[in-house]
């Protein structure tokens, strides 16, 4: 079944020599061991076509070694490629018998076959992206677009679904990708063979038309080039001269787009002259030659030798008015431009696609390749070079597949938890497991490019709090904290039910203020905590009322309680309104609680420093003791205060770029209040801020507060007393 000893020894000849051609160092053991390695392991195996499945490998590697030349150990790689996916043998073997590097391109190539399998293309360009996220060495792409052509020439064995899906993720996805790398050749020989198996009928007639089209097209080229080449000859310049292809695919693209019927497109005539020479300067001699014969059309005139394409591409295009009126475009270029083009570099993509930062990667390495190519010649530069193929593209995202094949793009490190929220807020929220590749596997499991992710869920399953210390999208967090923040919200209301059923048991009420007291005494911050804490059963509310109930007692008995003692110290000072002028007393305003006009205040009288006036609800004040109660005085704001107070607010929010910005923006925008500090702490996404501000009065402060709500992701605005 296997190819006979005498041909195989021919065709190892064969390929040996094409290296030697077409590459600088040819490791020719290396080949030899490989192209019996795969010739051994592949040799119970028949292609479609009923050929020794071995001459695949070696097609791929001869394309590799002629076609999209770069090194040695690629057409090794090409000879090995589908060893591990279609024979016994497995990675470790090609580690132990070639190295890592041979094994792990092989290995890349094995995972992109397996990629597509099933996969209907609906999201092309994701998919080139995925298929970049998992390619860590150049050499990978470089076989994988050889083992594509080879199998695009052989596609007519075939079955016809076989045929379209081929096709079609080829024209979607490996040609663009050619184009892309700057390898013009073969990307437009994809693009014909895909566009022959996905529309016969239009390939057929356009090729029907060529074909009868082709005298006419070969005399007039004739005949527009000879005058040309008499004088290019007399001026002895060495020269190509080809009546450019023009491609299938991309004469039916032009007819779909343009919406004009073949003749047109294809009686556009285009001739290129290829100088066999280094020297730029007979391509101005060509053009000079080539205008003196024929009248130029001036605006048509490009010169990109000296001034090159961002991607290098070189070359002169002009238009020219040929026998029988006809336009002809004309290339001049040397032989080295043309190569730079066809093989590797004249990246058309820059022009054509969109651009985000990782085209700006891709870029780079368009560069780099090039740089390969033109240095091809100095041994040092293209060592250097070829030393280090790591490709670093779209490796910060992955991209997995949902269990209808559609792609999800998640940043790295995602887990199923991202993945599930990606889908759907409702799948987030009551996911319980997840199979990756059909295996069940825990939530905080770190999903590759890949994947095929299907989340499990229970009506019954609620986000877990831990979910937030390992997922990673945007998304996810702020579902996962939303849902928790409302969670609590409903503990706290609760909380807040059980301690109103058992005071009114109690039969005590409290004043809000009364209440807010307690609630520091007992060492909360707030009431909220307080609540959280009651219904979590961590407080004994009887405790709190049975105490509560015996103070009071005792309270009635005392003889003065805190607004009493105001009240006649007031009477004892005389009933001043601290405005400073009417009372001519001494007073400030207390620095743990900065009151500012508005707020409901009382003085307290001290020993040296007049008045302190604070906030009634100031922290301090609950610590003054009984016995200093007679110091209280009673303290109203004056009907017009032009000072500025300052006042301190915490802002508790989700953080984004540009938050501090909005944050004081939105501050000092309104009645150009003052900023007297700015205070962040992030953490994760959370983002915590404190500001203190100057302001004229309460309402002020809260016109500022508002602001502050309505900014996206802020979600609580709070003033705290010592600023
Ligand atoms: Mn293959």
């Amino acid at each position: 079944m296997n190819i006979p000893p005498a041909k195989s020894k021919k065709m190892l000849e064969e390929l040996i020599e094409n290296c030697k051609k077409h590459l600088v160092n040819v490791n020719e053991e290396l080949i030899t061991k490989s192209f019996e390695f795969s010739l051994e392991a592949h040799k119970n195996d028949l292609r479609a076509s009923g050929e020794p499945y071995f001459t695949h490998p070696y097609e791929v590697a001869m394309i590799v070694a002629t076609e999209i030349p770069l090194d040695d150990i690629s057409v090794v790689s090409a000879l090995l490629h589908d060893v591990v996916e279609d024979t016994d043998f497995n990675l470790e073997i090609l580690v132990k018998q070639f190295g890592k590097e041979v094994a792990d391109i092989v290995d890349g190539v094995t995972k992109i076959s397996g990629l597509f399998k099933g996969q209907e293309i609906t999201q092309a360009e994701n998919y080139r992206k995925l298929l970049l996220s998992m390619v860590k060495d150049v050499r990978v792409i470089l076989v994988k677009f050889a083992d594509r052509l080879h199998n695009m020439r052989t596609l007519e064995f075939v079955n016809q679904d076989k045929q379209r899906r081929i096709a079609q993720e080829t024209l979607e996805i490996y040609a663009p990708f050619a184009n892309r790398f700057g390898l013009g050749r073969v990307k437009w020989e994809l693009e014909d063979l895909s566009f022959k198996y996905l529309n016969k009928e239009a390939y057929e007639e356009i090729a029907r038309k060529i074909k009868s089209k082709r005298k006419e097209r070969e005399a007039y080229i004739k005949k527009f080039s000879d005058p040309i080449v008499e004088k290019l000859e007399e001026y002895k310049i060495k020269y190509e001269i080809s009546g450019r292809a023009k491609h299938l695919y991309s004469i039916y693209r032009k007819m779909v787009r343009r919406n004009k019927p073949f003749e047109e497109i294809y009686d556009l005539f285009a001739i290129r002259v290829i100088l066999d020479t280094e020297d730029r300067n007979e391509c101005y001699t060509s053009l000079g030659i080539i205008n003196q014969i024929y009248i130029p059309i001036p605006d048509r005139f490009k010169d990109y030798i000296s001034i090159p394409k961002t991607n290098n591409y070189q070359s002169i295009h002009t238009t020219v008015v040929g026998p029988e009126g006809r336009l002809v475009e004309v290339q001049i270029r040397t032989k080295q431009m043309h190569d730079i083009a066809e093989r590797g570099v004249a990246a058309h993509w820059k022009y054509k696609e969109n651009k985000n930062t990782s085209d700006k990667e891709l870029e780079d390495w368009v560069n780099w390749i090039r740089d390969i190519f033109e240095n091809a010649s100095k041994e040092d530069a293209r060592k250097e070079i070829l030393e280090s193929f790591k490709l670093n593209l779209y490796q910060d995202e992955i991209y997995v597949f949902t269990p209808n094949g559609d792609l999800k793009r998640l940043p790295l490190n995602s887990t199923p938890v991202d993945f599930a929220f990606e889908i759907h807020g409702k799948v987030g929220f009551h996911c319980i497991g997840a199979k990756v590749n059909s295996k069940i596997v825990p939530l905080d499991t770190i999903l590759s490019s890949g994947d095929q992710v299907d989340i499990i869920t229970s009506k019954n399953q609620h986000p877990n709090k831990n979910w937030i210390k390992f997922v990673q999208t945007h998304k996810a967090k702020s579902a996962i904290r939303k849902w928790m923040n409302k969670e609590e919200d409903e503990i706290v209301a609760a909380g807040k039910d059980i301690w109103e059923r058992k005071a009114k048991k109690y039969k005590l009420s409290f004043s809000n203020q009364e209440f807010l007291k307690l609630v520091l005494s007992l060492r909360f911050d707030n009431a909220k905590q307080f609540f959280l804490s009651v219904a979590q059963n961590k407080t004994n509310v009887d405790d709190i009322l049975t105490s509560s109930l015996e103070k009071e007692k005792k309270d009635k008995t005392a003889p003065l309680e805190f607004e009493n003692f105001a009240k006649i110290a007031r009477d004892d000072v005389g009933g001043i309104l601290v405005d400073g002028k009417k009372s001519g007393l001494m007073y400030s305003y207390a620095k743990c609680c900065n009151p500012i006009p508005g707020d409901p205040v009382v003085g307290f009288i001290t020993t040296g420093e007049g008045i302190k006036i604070h906030r009634k609800t100031c922290s301090n004040l609950i610590h003054i003791s009984e016995k200093e109660s007679h110091k209280f005085v009673s303290v109203d704001w004056p009907s017009a205060e032009e000072s500025l107070f300052v006042a301190g607010l915490t802002i508790l929010g989700e953080d984004f770029p540009g938050l501090l910005n909005e944050i004081s923006h939105s501050i000092v925008s309104y009645k150009n209040t003052n900023i007297k500090s700015i205070n962040i702490n992030t953490k994760d996404s959370a983002f915590e801020g404190s500001v203190t501000v100057y302001v004229q009065n309460l309402e002020h402060l809260s016109r500022i507060t508002d602001r502050l709500k309505k900014i996206r992701g802020v979600y609580s605005v709070e003033r705290f007393e010592s600023a």
